[in-house]
């Protein structure tokens, strides 16, 4: 079994629907041999990502999608916080994403954690993007892990899925997490050509995982950022690690299954 726990309803270059996409990825899906995804929406309303909204109406009858919930920093509020827990009750969203360097804010700004406090309290997992933007590197000094860990520290029941592993700074993001049973990482982009010959190399891809898998072989999942990056790539870089048939097993779906809780 495959899980992907990281794609988008989006288009690259080409304008397409979002009901067009949707099918593509369900297609893309059956080529793939992947039997879930989770589907994250942008925190804005915009032509070219799904936002929560059109994300919830796309796969309200699609057994094989599930989806995260996301908001802008600036439209915390009491009733916008009544509506995320309702959300997450009625398990329609199985996690809450953050964009620090989309936005320019820290994942440790105190305005977040109502929300933190609601992933604790219905036992869904936090999702925070990381990493550089090509042509923006400054803007990885808002999710830079060290931020991510004080989050982590402060909430010892909140589980914190770090997506792009800090790229390219992965030797970094591996040992400032260290010691963190909360932490854990998704594969998402880590086979992007681009990802990858900025961040060191294949090899350095490769041994990256390898490390974090036998630091806790429950911290890793298989994610794709699907449209951004091709779903195959990935499936292949998991498939070339050197780790046990089990570890395997653990990235493309036993991890994912139990954090975001799916039967
Ligand atoms: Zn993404």
């Amino acid at each position: 079994m495959i899980i992907d726990s990281h794609v988008h309803i989006s288009y690259l270059k080409k304008k397409k629907s979002f009901f067009q996409i949707k099918d593509d990825l369900l297609l893309n899906m059956r080529q793939n041999k992947i039997d879930y995804s989770i589907v994250i929406p942008d925190n804005i309303s915009n032509s070219q990502c799904a936002d929560l909204q059109v994300v919830m109406d796309l796969i309200k009858n699609k057994s094989n999608l599930y989806m995260i919930g996301t908001i802008r920093i600036a439209q915390i509020n009491k009733i916008n916080l009544l509506e995320i827990e309702k959300l997450f009750q009625l398990k329609i969203i199985r996690g809450f994403k953050i964009f620090p360097g989309h936005d320019p804010i820290y994942p440790t700004d105190k305005r977040w954690h109502p929300v933190y406090k609601l992933c604790i309290k219905y036992d869904f997992p936090l999702i925070i993007h990381t990493g550089i933007n090509v042509g923006n590197r400054k803007c990885a000094r808002y999710n830079n892990p060290k931020h991510i860990i004080k989050i982590a520290k402060k909430y010892p029941k909140l589980k914190i899925i770090i997506a792009h592993y800090f790229w390219p700074k992965l030797d970094y993001c591996f040992s400032i997490t260290n010691g963190f049973n909360n932490i854990y990482f998704d594969t998402s982009g880590l086979a992007d050509p681009e990802v990858v010959k900025i961040s060191g190399g294949i090899k350095k891809i490769k041994g990256i995982l390898i490390k974090t898998i036998k630091r806790r072989a429950e911290s890793v999942l298989f994610g794709t950022d699907w449209p951004m990056c091709n779903v195959k790539k990935h499936i292949n870089l998991v498939n070339s690690l050197d780790i046990t048939k089990e570890e395997k097993n653990k990235i493309f779906y036993k991890n994912s299954r139990h954090l975001f809780r799916l039967k």
